[in-house]
């Protein structure tokens, strides 16, 4: 069922990508696919023994996905130098099959690279990071109804505070930026900044807003979303901010007016009451949202956020339903998409088949569900929370759960390819 080489196309064919950013996938795709370094072997094997199941037993073989392996991280380096951790071919295989899926990769310390995944999203123009966060239940959780989380988050991933645009305080450079705030400050009459700060620039353009928001909306009337909510801090940052939430609603009335409400016309116009296949488009303050996500998840569906409040949010929302090690992810961009672990490579426990593969295992549930490959999609998840309901789980959830047995991350993955198999047999498949 799988395949190494690196001629791929003997066995498979190309996923095309059309101009609406929809997927035409072939029933024998090929998807490229990073280990990732440290633990990422461990996760990547028991995940793909997980992929093929799921694939086997929802199509009988009448599908199948021909894997392609692509170097980066560590292995990369032993084979193209320790300055090479992201070969060309890999950006290049990536764009030309469309749809690929990764383990974490280290970041390199010195060098050139800031982060190995920054400069995937960076190259790729994967311009939105998805993160759906829901509770499967038997995850032990901090949280009394967890269940109630049911959110998929779209972070802008290209501007906002994470351009790296930055002076350090002191230096020649953000002296002379702060001269020339100072020169502005001074014309509007505002208070001076002190020369010996440091400081940070923060864009935010109509153009990257917009196509985030564009993106979220779309998910959310594909998939049955109640609302999209457009979580900013505008009330303080106003030209960037609550420009955000500005675009985000023109997005709305411009491209969506059929099938969106803003929450203010549901007042003014409908009663309070939600017009029939319409979804409501609303804003919260980013710090009131962190409390409305602890208090009232359920009244959220899709989230938009620029790049920093999606950071936080993510996390936050992810440890309210039982942690990271849950959380699947993708980056997808106008021309591609790169579904991922959103863990990192925990390398303390590298080589030692203990971690946690679900995030892994869930990203690629998504990723079948993306390309139209949902029966794959829901007997993985099923599987997954059968497995977990028998209490045969990695150590993160063993230590947690009671009366759990530990086993390791391939065994995990093989009770959850067992039960794939057993649950396609009672269903008659
Ligand atoms: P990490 O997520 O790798 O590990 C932190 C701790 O979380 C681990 O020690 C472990 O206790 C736990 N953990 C992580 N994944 C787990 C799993 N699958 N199952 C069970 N427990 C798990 O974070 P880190 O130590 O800060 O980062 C290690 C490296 O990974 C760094 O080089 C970092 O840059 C990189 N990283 C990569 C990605 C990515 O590829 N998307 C994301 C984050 C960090």
């Amino acid at each position: 069922m799988t395949n190494k080489m690196n001629e791929p196309e003997k066995a498979g064919e190309t996923i095309d990508w059309r101009v609406d950013g929809r997927p035409i996938v072939p029933d024998n795709p090929i998807i490229p696919y990073i280990e990732g370094d440290g633990t990422g072997p461990d996760i990547w094997a028991a995940a793909q023994l997980v992929f093929d199941a799921g694939v086997y037993y929802a199509y009988k073989g009448r599908r199948l996905i021909v894997w392609h392996e692509l170097l980066a991280g560590e292995k990369a380096q032993k084979v193209y130098g320790s300055d090479n951790p992201l070969p060309e071919s890999a950006f290049e295989d990536i764009e030309r099959y469309k749809v690929a899926i990764k383990g974490p990769l280290t970041t390199p310390v010195g060098g050139g690279f800031r982060s190995l995944n920054v400069a995937l999203r960076q190259r790729l123009d994967l311009y939105a990071c998805v993160r759906p966060v829901r509770y499967f239940s038997g995850i032990p959780a901090p949280v009394i109804h967890p269940e109630r989380v049911n959110v998929v988050i779209f972070r802008e991933n290209t501007e906002d505070v994470y351009t790296g645009i930055e002076w350090e305080a002191g230096s020649r450079d953000a002296k002379e930026v702060l001269e020339l705030i100072n020169r502005k400050l001074k014309d509007s009459g505002r208070q001076l900044v002190s020369l010996e700060s440091s400081v940070g620039i923060k864009t935010m353009s109509e153009f990257n807003s917009r196509r985030l928001v564009h993106r979220a909306i779309r998910y959310a009337i594909e998939n049955g979303h109640h609302s999209v909510t457009l979580v900013h801090k505008g009330n303080i940052m106003k030209c960037t901010e609550g420009a955000f939430r500005d675009w985000g609603y023109q997005v709305a009335y411009e491209e969506f007016s059929e099938q969106t409400v803003t929450e203010a016309q549901l007042y003014e116009k409908f009663d309070g009451q939600t017009p029939q296949g319409r979804i409501v488009i609303k804003d919260r303050i980013a710090d009131a949202m962190f409390q409305q996500l602890m208090l009232r998840p359920e009244e959220y569906g899709v989230i938009a956020a620029p790049n920093l409040n999606g950071d936080y949010l993510s996390d936050a929302v992810a440890a309210q339903v039982g942690g990271l090690g849950m959380a699947p992810g993708w980056n997808i961009g106008d021309r591609c998409a790169l579904f991922e672990a959103t863990h990192g490579s925990a390398p303390k426990y590298a080589g030692q088949d203990k971690v946690n593969p679900s995030s892994l295992i869930l990203s690629g549930a998504e990723m079948f569900r993306f390309m139209g490959w949902v029966e794959a999609a829901e007997l993985i998840i099923r599987a997954l929370i059968q497995t977990i309901a028998q209490k045969t789980v990695t150590y993160d959830l063993a230590r947690q759960m009671q009366g759990a047995q530990e086993i390791k991350c391939s065994e995990f993955g093989a009770a959850i390819a067992e039960n794939i198999k057993i649950l396609a047999q009672k269903e008659k498949l």
